[in-house]
């Protein structure tokens, strides 16, 4: 049948977005379900910001990339990196034109919300051992309790030696656990809190142990028991705890989910979904006309401070070693760099949850499934703490990702007077940076257990790719 006049003008007007699943080929499929397991197994290997250094390094060095401090200068088409204290990553691949010009970057965050230990945790409690905790990044704390935990990080000893600790990740090894109350005992009590005070922070203690040190004379048993323990496996004492990072997060491995197998369940895809993605396409990147630089940077959930956070002057390290070794570090002139860079922040954003409607604006909400969301600003209530990207920016975008098919909608995060949130995106804007906000839409974001697309991730590993690639 023949379109009607109206039929036609509509499709030409509208902006009208489909499922990426809607008419995908046969093969294509095939791609997006070999990329999500890809990512998957990288969520798996790496859990935390120091994991997700540590990981993409071994990625880069078999994709040919190099330290950049064991490079004397640099050319055209090649490919380096540069590790921050463990904790953050500089990646760039060498353009054809000048630095001077200006670079591509996309930045994404390896760092996600967990429970951090403080730095004196461990007590005794009626015979049972307890880890004082400090949680990290925005959580429901309610979310936390009764999951199985695994515990990873490090403890640096004064002598220099760093031990790094992994339990819970393998099937043999224990994992560890935040009690809550039963529904018998929380009636009138626990159950009357507001939820965000179900579990309160004070609440959220680790359960470590119960069993004692064989010795009528000593007091505090369970904790001397497991301070041997520790002891005779890390050689650390408890004092050792005050120069450690030790962080829980959930022993959950990742997964695929629903009947059709179309989605992703995992812990800390905010925002490794973009790390992974954005490493995947700076590897395929060659030879662009502009230098591509990716970063997984550190902090992101607690403000983008300390000295492995984007705010941190190491970027501008990274950025005037390039210079120097391209013999272009003249006085001022990253600056001039900058004013002629383009970034993308590579965060996710709050997807469309049709159990939860009332709170988003289904208009200018991101959909699982329907690609990448660009949201030209962030902040919260009226915009405020937004960089916002400048329309000519956006435009920009819009035609690279025309260009190379790249799916993508419009967002904002929830609902104006509810919503709200903010990412690396002013970092960038701050520097005299292009910078717009482009990422994945999630699903119960800052859960211990994360919901995505894999057309999405997909799709963003195309986008991202295109535009460092131009
Ligand atoms: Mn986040």
């Amino acid at each position: 049948m023949e379109k009607t006049e109206g039929e036609v003008l509509k499709e030409r007007l509208f902006n009208t977005k489909k499922s990426g699943w809607n008419g995908m080929s046969e093969e294509e499929n095939r791609q997006v379900f070999q990329f999500a397991n890809d990512y998957m197994y990288y969520l798996n290997q790496a859990k935390t910001e120091k994991e997700i250094v540590q990981f993409s390094k071994e990625i880069l060095l078999k994709n040919d990339f190099k330290e950049l401090k064991d490079v004397e200068s640099l050319n055209p088409g090649d490919k380096v990196f540069w590790v921050n204290r463990n904790r953050s990553l500089y990646i760039a691949v060498i353009g054809q034109e000048k630095l001077e010009n200006g670079l591509k970057m996309v930045g994404a965050q390896g760092d996600s919300p967990r429970i951090d230990l403080k730095q004196n945790p461990l007590y005794e409690e009626n015979e049972v051992a307890l880890l004082k905790t400090h949680y990290y990044g925005g959580i429901k704390k309610y979310q936390w309790a009764t999951v199985p935990l695994a515990l990873h990080g490090i403890v640096a000893k004064t002598n220099g030696e760093r031990i790094w600790i992994s339990i819970g990740e393998e099937e043999t090894d224990p994992v560890f656990y935040i009690t809550d109350l039963p529904p018998h005992l929380s009636r009138g009590g626990q159950d009357a809190r507001k939820l965000s005070e179900g579990i309160e922070a004070e609440e959220l203690n680790i359960v470590a142990g119960t069993m004692p040190y064989e010795d009528e004379k000593v007091s505090e048993k369970v904790k001397l028991n497991i301070l041997r323990l520790l002891n005779e496996k890390y050689g650390i004492k408890e004092v050792d705890f005050t120069s450690s990072e030790l962080e829980f997060v959930p022993a959950y491995k990742a997964r695929s989910i629903g009947f059709d197998e179309s989605l992703i369940g995992a812990y800390g895809q905010d925002d490794k979904i973009c790390c992974y993605t954005s490493l995947r396409s700076i590897l395929e990147v060659n030879n662009p006309t502009k230098t591509a630089i990716c970063i997984l940077t550190d902090r992101e959930e607690i403000g983008f401070c300390g000295v492995t956070g984007m705010e941190s002057r190491s970027f501008e390290r990274f950025i005037i070693e390039l210079l120097e070794k391209r013999g272009e570090n003249t006085p001022g002139m990253i600056e001039k760099v900058y004013s002629n860079s383009q970034a993308i922040s590579a965060d996710v954003d709050a997807g469309f949850d049709p159990t939860f409607s009332s709170y988003y604006d289904t208009r200018n909400s991101c959909r699982l499934g329907h690609g990448v969301c660009i949201c030209k600003y962030t902040g919260a209530r009226g915009k405020s703490g937004a960089s916002e990207a400048p329309a000519e920016f956006v435009a920009e975008i819009r035609r690279i990702f025309d260009e190379n098919k790249v799916a993508y909608c419009s967002s904002e995060l929830g609902k104006v007077d509810k919503g709200g949130g903010g990412t690396i995106a002013v970092t960038f804007a701050n520097r005299g940076i292009d910078t717009i906000d482009i990422g994945v839409p999630v699903l119960s974001m800052h859960a211990p257990y994360e919901l995505t697309s894999k057309f999405d991730v997909y799709d963003a590993y195309r986008a991202y790719r295109a535009f460092l690639q131009q």
